[in-house]
């Protein structure tokens, strides 16, 4: 049995790493997914004990659930769109943290924990935490992503979600350290997963805009923490490894993410609440372009760059950005991809995008590869992109993605914005690339747009 433990193990590392390389990240999700089959197999032979009581009907149980999981994955992946996948993440991490939430009060509530288990039982508190937090955490993090209507997050939210914080602090504390228990286990694990589920709303509710990229990381590191967590409960390897990986890596993407927002992870989770300038109302200076002049502007270039945004996950243009590329090329174009670490609504969005339209690796440029030499370019446009190339974050110190890098954009001989109309992007911040004088902007779906450009080019 060990040896089934061990293959999936081994599958799930390698699945990650091929999950890391474009070519292979299909590979890489299958092999992942059969270690999971794999390691489910090991547990419905383990725990089958006929004469403990766990016969047949828990294999079938087993079975059962995971051909319902089976079902529901399918259609979800099947269902929802490219542009809803943030939210989706963001809803798994959050049952993950629910189930952890409900195994630790089953495990505590229903098993005596004697005042000799303090290890067991300090686990068991620290599951019900972390699933908490991811769970409430989740939901308003759906919820922002989604763009529905919350709360408005004020100073109070901050105050309470740091008071709430030092009270679980406290009771853990209590109960490991105190040398005869001073609240019954029972009552310490339900006030601590009440506690929990509060705070992770709170918490979360003052984050948002340039820093909800990091906020999605660190769910994603709680969550592989709480399965970490619950394959120490239950001694479980493949669960532990699983949850080491998980961690690990939420935790390395949350680093990567502050560093790339030039924010302290501390200064992030403390939350920010956003001071209203008013600044947003004025008229821009703008001047629309058409796609005909457009196609004779990137007819003209030698030196091209496209920066993709969000605009381009909702309009589906990746392959007909690739189309246009190759015509370019033909025309003799050198033509890059610039990737801003947080443009559109997960890590790693845009990457996904123009893998999914065939783009070659070595096309994609990072935005530190370029933003020194940007005046190369003879034409930069920017699809569906608008937060990761607003000059505001350098040049706006009441703006809420003051100090985020930016693709400088503006620094191009000539800039096309393609946008459908006036909205700003994720943050809600007025985008002063708009008013200077390079940048034209090309009004429109970002697909139909392209399919006119590309049949402009055709007609030079
Ligand atoms: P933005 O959200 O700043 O802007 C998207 C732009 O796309 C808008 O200006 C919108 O304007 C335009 N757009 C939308 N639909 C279309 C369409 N069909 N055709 C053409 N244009 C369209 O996107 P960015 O990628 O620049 O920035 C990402 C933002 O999201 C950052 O603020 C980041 O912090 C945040 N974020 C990122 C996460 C991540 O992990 N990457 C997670 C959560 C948030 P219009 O409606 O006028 O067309």
């Amino acid at each position: 049995m060990e040896f089934l433990f061990l293959l999936a193990t081994i599958g799930l590392i390698l699945g990650l790493k091929f999950m890391g390389d474009p070519v292979r990240a299909v590979l890489g999700n299958a092999v992942a997914a059969i270690s999971v089959v794999v390691a489910l197999i090991g547990v419905a032979i383990t725990s089958y004990e006929p004469a403990a009581g766990a016969g047949t009907f828990n294999i079938l149980l087993l079975a059962g659930l995971l051909a319902a999981g089976t079902i529901i994955g399918r259609l979800l992946a099947v269902r929802v769109p490219m542009t809803g996948m943030p939210q989706l993440v963001a809803m798994l991490n959050g049952f993950g943290g629910l189930a952890a939430v409900i195994i630790a009060l089953i495990e505590g509530l229903a098993h005596p924990i004697g005042d000799d288990m303090r290890t067991t039982g300090g686990l068991l508190l620290l599951s019900a935490v972390f699933g908490g937090v991811a769970f409430t955490g989740s939901l308003v993090a759906h919820s922002k992503l989604e763009g529905k209507k919350l709360p408005k997050a004020r100073r109070g939210h901050i105050v309470a979600a740091r008071a709430l914080l030092w009270a679980m602090v406290a009771l853990f504390a209590l109960y490991m350290l105190a040398p005869v228990p001073v609240i019954p286990f029972t009552t310490v694990l339900l006030l601590m997963a009440v506690i929990s589920l509060v705070f992770g709303a709170l918490f979360t509710l003052p984050i948002g805009g340039a820093d909800m990229p990091v906020l999605i990381c660190f769910l994603v590191a709680l969550h592989g923490l709480v399965a970490l967590l619950a394959g120490m409960f239950f001694q479980d390897t493949v669960m532990l490894i699983g949850g080491v990986l998980v961690g690990a890596t939420g935790i390395l993407l949350t680093l990567q993410m502050s560093k790339a927002m030039n924010r302290t992870l501390r200064s992030v989770l403390a939350g920010v609440i956003k001071r209203d300038t008013g600044g947003s109302e004025r008229e821009q200076d703008i001047r629309p372009i058409s796609a005909a002049e457009t196609a004779s502007l990137l007819a003209f270039s030698r030196q091209v760059a496209i920066i993709p945004g969000y605009g381009m996950a909702v309009s589906q243009a990746q392959g007909t950005c690739q189309e246009m590329q190759t015509a370019l090329e033909r025309m003799g174009a050198t033509v890059h991809y610039i990737i801003h670490p947080v443009a559109g609504r997960m890590p790693g969005h845009m990457n996904v995008l123009l893998a999914e339209a065939n783009v070659a690796y070595e096309s994609i440029l990072s935005m530190e590869d370029v933003n020194d030499v940007m005046g190369r370019y003879d034409a930069v446009l920017v699809i569906g992109a608008n937060d990761v190339v607003n000059p505001a974050a350098e040049t706006d110190a009441d703006s809420s993605i003051y100090g985020m890098p930016i693709i400088r954009a503006y620094a191009a001989k000539q800039v096309v914005v393609l946008k459908r109309g006036m909205a700003t992007g994720y943050s809600g911040e007025m985008n002063l690339l708009f008013d200077r004088a390079n940048c034209r902007l090309l009004f429109g779906d970002a697909r139909s747009s392209l399919r006119t450009i590309i049949d402009e080019l055709k007609r030079i």
